[in-house]
């Protein structure tokens, strides 16, 4: 039986997301920005919150995890922060282990450079990912622990998973994402064609998410450090991938 999936907006531009496995009753939510939607999602679907896959430190992502922990006496699933600035913890992660929710099998992917432990949880069997702020649809996330390298190194890791894998992402950043998008990469098919698509999904006010894979590395920018297109327009010829990501990352800080 495939997992069911449900998104609904936490806070003011995070995702909450349950994946529930029907063969056991199992659910897990992945992050858990605040307690109040999470419980409300649960309670409209009459499941009971088994665990918390967490990803990294950051309070939108952890602010509701002694809440429901004390209510659901949940799992709590989290990476090794040096800081152990993640309360609430029963089981801490590294890269290539695989984290049970019931029955569905979640393989944790170290993600760093948002912040240094960020992980991010495949399923495989679902062609899944749960990239929270490293990888977002048409973006990815600020570098505010890691380096330049680093966070190009983890979106190498996100862009081989295979094009039917859907990806799902912390926040509704896809407009904004989209807009600066546009000004280094304007003769891309495939992200005029996202655009299109963002614009009428935020008009209609649905979410932008899931994306699968196989869209995001031929529209989003961020995936594209390498493709000889991005280094003429900034004019960065010779320069490594890195250094082409470096620099889309700080003109999208500033723009
Ligand atoms: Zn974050």
């Amino acid at each position: 039986m495939a997992a069911e999936i449900r998104l609904f907006t936490c806070l003011s531009d995070n995702f909450g997301y349950l994946i529930h496995d029907p063969a056991t009753g199992a659910t897990a939510s992945v992050d858990a920005p605040e307690a109040g939607p999470i419980q409300k999602a649960l309670e409209r679907e009459n499941w009971k919150l088994t665990d918390i896959l967490v990803t990294h430190h950051h309070h939108d992502h952890v602010g509701g995890i002694a809440e429901l922990k004390q209510k659901y006496n949940c799992r709590v699933v989290a990476p090794h922060d040096k800081k152990a600035a993640i309360a609430n913890v029963d089981q801490r992660v590294a890269n290539g282990d695989v984290v049970k929710v019931g029955g569905l099998l979640a393989r944790v992917l170290e993600t760093p450079g948002h912040t240094l432990e960020h992980i991010s949880y495949v399923f495989d069997s679902e062609k899944t990912v749960f990239a929270a702020d490293t990888l977002f649809s048409i973006g990815c996330g600020r570098v505010f622990e890691g380096n330049y390298p680093m966070m190009w190194d983890s979106l190498l890791r996100l862009r081989a998973l295979p094009d039917d894998f859907k990806l799902y992402c912390g926040h509704e950043y896809t407009a904004s994402n989209v807009k600066f998008a546009l000004t280094v990469d304007p003769d891309n098919p495939a992200l005029k064609a996202r655009a299109e698509q963002v614009a009428k999904q935020r008009a209609a006010n649905q979410p932008t998410v899931p994306t699968l894979m196989g869209e995001e590395k031929k529209a989003n920018v961020f995936l594209r450090a390498d493709e000889p297109s991005i280094a003429a327009n900034l004019h960065m010829k010779g320069a490594s991938p890195a250094e082409i990501f470096g620099e889309l990352r700080e003109r999208k800080n500033k723009s």
